[in-house]
């Protein structure tokens, strides 16, 4: 638990997203390459993430911090997406 004195670690939240939140507040100009889910508020990496962003240890980062996470048209992830179909075809 080496991150509680900053603050991040809050209640139910795992000590990778912890990291991964550290990181985004430390670096934010990488901010443009996470999506965030609408729905489920999920945060990971655009599909579209470049191999190397800044010298590729920004790249390398959020690919060990977050998931890769695909969001439609309406900003929402895959498993939201997937409900809000079911929720309008019944
Ligand atoms: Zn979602």
């Amino acid at each position: 638990m080496r991150f509680l004195q900053n603050g991040f670690l809050n209640h139910g939240e795992s000590e990778a997203e912890a990291d991964g939140k550290r990181y985004l507040s430390k670096y934010p100009h990488v901010l443009k390459w996470i999506n965030q889910c609408v729905a489920c508020q999920r945060r990971g990496y655009r599909p579209e993430l470049p191999p190397e962003i800044f010298l590729g240890i920004a790249a390398r980062n959020l690919r060990k911090y977050f998931d890769e996470l695909p969001v439609n048209e309406k900003g929402l992830c895959l498993q939201c997406a997937h409900a809000d179909r079911e929720a309008n075809d019944a």
